[in-house]
């Protein structure tokens, strides 16, 4: 008997109506209900109150979930799954069931930039001569040494993260130009904030999430400045540490959060001269932008003025199978999401598709797709002088 140490309350808000299953990704690749936010429910309700116990089909349902929430906003009862689904992972991980020490290690080294940066060396050179399986996502560009990006003034903080600076340290230089370009002086938070947690929360190491929020709370209050950020799933988990830790303190916190799109389409009125990269972009949501964020809608206002053609695709939102680490430790599930995403890009007339998240455009440029942040799109409209 294992109690998963969720609330009865929120278990039961579920009425088993099955209008979140065509937003599933995993149903929509297995047709299986176990596969689906109603079956992962119904699972966490006869554990939690039919003492059913924990067998190795309850726990595939759980870790083959891929947590992008697409069900949430699907949901009329409002079943609040997100949380239903960590606390369950973080439970199944307490109990050994998931997530076993060897698999944790990795996420050791997010809060350690150094080290990170250090082993990014050695995976660069593994990935050259070919010692890297070929589902390990990293980018082809990452130079061997690069220095961190420096603070140009102090009117927002710039948050930069963990695997993304050390791997896609150019999109962080893109933002920070677009913000310079719009007047602000950037903090960029670098190493002192190492990581925002997204990663071991996903994973189901809850504990380990509560504290490295508790740590950079602590870090980012001694003033009050906006905390940008331009990767999707760092945005929703910094957004989030109100729910996480559940005090004033970190509801305030969460205030100051703003995905950099939102900030920049409130700020874009300071930039005169209509001109547009005569590109067709096809823009894609990540799934913690659009379901958990709900800003999604910023990216197309930014992204408007600069470029011919914006298209939207036509895929119900659905998840590409990046989620979090999870391309790595369900490299199937993860490839069968992505293959229905590819197929909606390669039906659409394009010159390159957006995403503004790095997990997304590192699990889609893995199968060739030509895929950049739309800051960085920005960035460049910006260098050629193109101003709106
Ligand atoms: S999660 Fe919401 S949409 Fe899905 S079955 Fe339950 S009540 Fe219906
Ligand atoms: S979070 Fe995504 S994968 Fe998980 S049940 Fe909801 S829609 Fe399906």
């Amino acid at each position: 008997m294992v109690d998963l140490k969720i609330g009865i309350e929120e278990l039961n808000t579920c009425v088993q109506c099955g209008l979140c299953l065509p937003h599933c990704p995993t149903f929509r690749i297995t047709g299986e209900e176990a596969m689906s936010p109603r079956g992962r429910i119904r699972l966490m309700q006869e554990i939690q109150m039919n003492d059913r116990p924990i067998t190795k089909e309850a726990v595939d349902s759980f870790d083959t979930c891929i947590q992008c929430r697409g069900c949430e906003p699907a949901c009329p009862s409002g079943v609040p799954y997100g949380s239903l689904i960590e606390q369950t992972k973080s439970t199944l991980v307490e109990k050994k069931y998931l997530l076993p020490k060897w698999q944790q290690i990795p996420f050791f080294f997010l809060t350690r930039p150094r080290l990170l940066r250090f082993f990014t060396r050695l995976l660069v050179v593994a990935k050259k001569i070919h010692l890297l399986p070929n589902r390990f996502a990293m980018p082809e560009n990452i130079p061997i040494w690069d220095k961190p990006l420096r603070e140009s003034g102090n009117d927002v903080y710039l948050f930069t993260g963990c695997v993304m600076d050390a791997w896609q340290r150019e999109t962080h230089r893109s933002s920070k130009r677009v913000l310079e370009h719009l007047g602000f002086g950037v903090t960029p938070t670098g190493d002192r904030i190492p990581c925002c947690g997204a990663l071991h929360d996903h994973a189901g190491l809850m504990q380990s999430a509560k504290d490295i929020s508790q740590k950079v709370i602590r870090s980012l209050s001694e003033n009050e400045l906006p905390i940008l950020v331009d990767s999707a799933g760092c945005g929703a988990a910094l957004k989030e540490y109100g729910h996480l830790l559940g005090t004033d303190e970190a509801n305030r916190f969460s205030a100051r959060v703003f995905d950099i799109h939102e900030w920049v389409a409130e700020h874009l009125d300071v930039l005169q001269s209509p001109a547009k990269l005569p590109i067709s972009v096809i823009v894609q949501d990540p799934c913690h932008l659009r379901h958990v964020q709900e800003s999604h809608e910023a990216v197309r206002l930014v992204l408007e003025p600069f470029v011919e053609t914006l298209i939207d695709l036509n895929d119900d939102g659905l998840c590409c199978g990046a989620g979090g680490a999870f391309s790595l430790f369900q490299p199937a599930l993860a490839s069968q999401a992505r293959e229905r995403k590819v197929a909606g890009i390669r039906a659409q007339s394009h010159d390159v598709v957006a995403s503004a998240n790095p997990g997304c455009m590192l699990h889609l440029q893995q199968v060739g797709v030509n895929i950049k942040h739309p800051m960085e799109i920005i960035d460049e409209a910006l260098s050629r002088g193109i101003q709106i």
